[in-house]
């Protein structure tokens, strides 16, 4: 599990999981930081947003700090 300081906006990180859209992407953008987490696949652009605590728990790499 990563903690918040491995990470700021701008960093590269790799999920455990890739997002369900058709690229199949496991790396992402981190876009806003704050209570909730904004990060943006890779593959399709898309913008999700997920508890601090939560997205700590998903991501496996921080590719790009
Ligand atoms: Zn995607």
């Amino acid at each position: 599990m990563v903690s918040n300081n491995d990470y700021q906006i701008g960093s590269i990180v790799k999920m455990k999981k890739p997002h369900p859209c058709e690229k199949r992407s496991y790396e992402f953008e981190v876009v806003r930081l704050g209570a909730d987490i904004k990060i943006k696949c890779l593959g399709c652009g898309n913008v999700l947003m997920l508890p601090r605590n939560d997205f700590n728990s998903k991501v496996k790499e921080i590719l790009k700090k």
